[in-house]
């Protein structure tokens, strides 16, 4: 697979702050690009730096094989839709998305004929038709974010940057949007890099899932990787999935604060940062006196209250030290029983199941 964009070690600091520290990262050509981060974690100052927007104090940008460091935004090639769609609301729908190719730096098409039949084709291509006369207002906020998608990809952008595109819409909108996104991107053959606070949403949309750590990309791969494999305790944290100990890997045991655990066969992950990591739909829970195998871990801790979200079941239980420990439970396998609030449960899992990190 070929490469659209390539950045090398690109640092961009605010003040004493490092918001990209050094990063490297390789977009493919026509693919859904995922990035994960928390707010906060350089997401936007990324895509800013793609875009040319900011200048990088280091590092080397190529995009389809040439350099562009020193190439100002609107010669860039590459498609911006902002977090909050910035559309023009005195304009029309079609006014909005022609806009982009009436004012392009290069080529811009003024031929009223020639413009209509492209606002038409994308208008087609993004679900709004009949919506073509509307006032920007006067639209609902999935059908603005399909306006301000519009408005870029008329333009044929190489690359798409989206900052973080549904956070806006609401989660029913959100879920329909995802599929849509996809869908549009496979027409056009383009790349479009998503940035997203949402595990849940680069899990499901990425072909590729970027994760970003401390100015960093901390683990790119394909979704199933990263969710069953996250490559340090940083990306799993960011997962939302796992419970997580810091601690420190003495023989054939996990040390920390609460308890040793005992370890599987696995060889721990090399991460730079020691780490035990166990799923949250990894682990039952048992009555105090049960037995425990040789192959499990076991830990003690006072259940606190669940939470039901139709396919599974949170339970949430308070550990020695107050940190809060989670369990799933699919309700396709089993019916967990009911716990008793403040009663004693002991947590256990499979010593293989769980990721230890050294
Ligand atoms: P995200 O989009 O992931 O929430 P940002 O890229 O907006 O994160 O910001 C990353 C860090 O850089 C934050 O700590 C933010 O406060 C800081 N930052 C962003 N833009 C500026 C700026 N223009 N001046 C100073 N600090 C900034
Ligand atoms: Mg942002």
């Amino acid at each position: 697979m070929s490469a659209v964009l390539d950045l090398s070690n690109v640092r961009k600091t605010y003040g004493a702050l490092n918001a990209l520290d050094g990063l490297d990262l390789t977009l493919p050509d026509n693919a859904y690009v995922a990035l994960l981060g928390p707010s906060g974690s350089g997401k936007t100052t990324l895509l800013r730096v793609i875009a040319g927007f900011e200048t990088p104090d280091a590092g080397s940008l190529t995009f389809k094989g040439n350099r562009i460091e020193g190439v100002a935004p609107h010669r860039r090639d590459i498609g911006f839709v902002f977090q909050n769609f910035a559309l023009f609301p005195h304009l029309s729908v079609a006014k909005n998305i022609a806009f982009g190719l009436e004012h392009r730096d290069i080529d811009p098409v003024t031929d009223p004929k020639i413009l209509h039949t492209r606002v038409k084709d994308m208008v087609a291509l993004v679900g709004l038709d009949g919506l073509e006369e509307r006032a920007v207002t006067q639209i609902s906020g999935g059908q603005r974010q399909r306006v301000a998608l519009a408005r870029t990809l008329i333009t044929e952008p190489s690359l798409v940057l989206l900052d973080e595109p549904l956070g806006a819409l609401d989660a029913n909108l959100r879920g329909r949007m995802r599929l849509e996104l996809r869908a549009i991107r496979e027409r056009c053959g383009v790349t479009f890099l998503h940035v997203t606070g949402s595990e849940s949403e680069a899990l499901a949309m990425g072909d590729l899932v970027l994760v970003l750590d401390q100015g960093k990309i901390a683990q790119a791969a394909d979704a199933d990787t990263v969710y069953n494999q996250p490559k340090s305790p940083a990306v799993a944290r960011f997962l939302n999935c796992y419970n997580l100990f810091d601690g420190t890997l003495s023989g054939n045991g996990f040390v920390n604060p609460l308890a040793t655990f005992p370890l599987g066969g696995a060889i721990p992950r090399q991460s730079g940062q020691p780490g035990y990591a166990i799923r949250y739909d990894r682990i039952a829970v048992r009555p105090l006196d049960e037995a425990v195998a040789n192959d499990e871990v076991r830990l003690e801790a006072t259940f606190v209250a669940d939470e039901y979200s139709g396919a599974a079941i949170n339970s949430f239980f308070a550990l020695d030290d107050g940190r809060v420990f989670e369990v799933e439970s699919h309700l396709s396998q089993t019916v967990p029983a009911a716990l008793q609030p403040q009663s004693r449960y002991a947590l256990v899992w499979k010593r293989d199941d769980a990721l230890v990190y050294a």
